[in-house]
Order: C-alpha cells, then sequence, then structure tokens
C-alpha cells in the first residue's frame, strides 16, 4: 500500500528534483536522503536523522536500485525528509521545491554545520539567504531564527534562477 501511495504521487520526481538542487545549491556535498511524501499534522515538511538502520530494508533497496548508486546507500545514518502530502493539493513546484530545500539545510547542517535541534540557528538562517531564501520567524516576522521559521523565495535569488533552469527542461512534480 505505501509503495502505491508513494508512485502515485511520483516520488522519483522528488528525486530528480532533490539530486538536481544538491548540484546546483550544495555542490553535490549532501549524500542519499530518503524522501518520503506523507501526512503530517501541522508541519509543512521535516527532517530526521535516524542512528541506526532501523528502515525498512525493501524500501531501501528499492531506493537504491532508482538511484543506481548503490555505494550512497550502505552505510551511515538514515536520513530522512518527509514532505507534508497536504503539500501537494495546494501549492505550486516552485513552492514545495522551496520546502524541500528548507529541509536540506537541515540535512547539510546536520553534516557540515553546528545545529540545534528542533530549531534554526543562525548559521542556518545565513545558509539560507545564500541559497535564495528568506528565513521568517512564522511569530515574530522580524527575526530569522527560532523553532517555527519559514522562508520566503528571493528573486533572482540563487535558487529561483535553480528552479527556473529546472523548469526550464520540462520538469513537473505531478502530471
Ligand atoms: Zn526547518
Amino acid at each position: 500500500m505505501k509503495n502505491q501511495k508513494r508512485s502515485h504521487i511520483r516520488w522519483e520526481k522528488i528525486y530528480e528534483a532533490y539530486n538536481f538542487l544538491n548540484v546546483e545549491l550544495f555542490s553535490g556535498h549532501l549524500p542519499f536522503a530518503d524522501l518520503r511524501v506523507e501526512p503530517c499534522s501541522g508541519d509543512y515538511a521535516y527532517f530526521q536523522a535516524v542512528a541506526d538502520n532501523s528502515k525498512d530494508p525493501s524500501t531501501e533497496e528499492e531506493f537504491c536500485e532508482w538511484l543506481a548508486q548503490e555505494s550512497v546507500c550502505d552505510t551511515g545514518p538514515i536520513r530522512k525528509i518527509v514532505l507534508n502530502s497536504e503539500l501537494f493539493t495546494n501549492h505550486t513546484d516552485k513552492a514545495i521545491l522551496a520546502i524541500l530545500v528548507h529541509e536540506m539545510l537541515h540535512l547539510w547542517q546536520e553534516i557540515y554545520g553546528k545545529p540545534l535541534r528542533g530549531h534554526h540557528n543562525r548559521q542556518w538562517a545565513g545558509k539560507m539567504k545564500a541559497i535564495g531564501l528568506a528565513p521568517t520567524n512564522l511569530y515574530w516576522p522580524n527575526l530569522e531564527t527560532g523553532k517555527f521559521v519559514g522562508h520566503r523565495i528571493i528573486e533572482n535569488g540563487l535558487y529561483a534562477k535553480a528552479f527556473r533552469k529546472l523548469k526550464a527542461r520540462g520538469f513537473k512534480l505531478r502530471t
């Protein structure tokens, strides 16, 4: 059932976008991540790093097969990004992928930076701006950091340009 649902929303397109944005915005430095689309209460998306390999092996195999890059899958913690399936009913591709990039930045910080779990700190906010997303605290709009932080796409910023490039290739998250 799970797999049926995933193929229905074309999760392979999310991987295609992840790989593209990884190259464009992170110089390809981000490792394999388990990308999912599931209903989540409240959040648009979340990032999770799980220390042990406690995930469904058949699922991982399936992902590795699709990626045809077995080496990226066999060691290290499982890093998971979950996008809320609700996003696919009322958000544009550009907005959904900006949310994906927001989560990719949490992953980046987990590996290369100094994250504060459940928080968006100054390092995270600085990197967000550098890649073209302006962070905004959802309760205190003058702040860029905090627990609940959204973002605005900066016009002609790196993300906006990368998305334009992806779109010019005919990319669509949904068909
Ligand atoms: Zn966040």
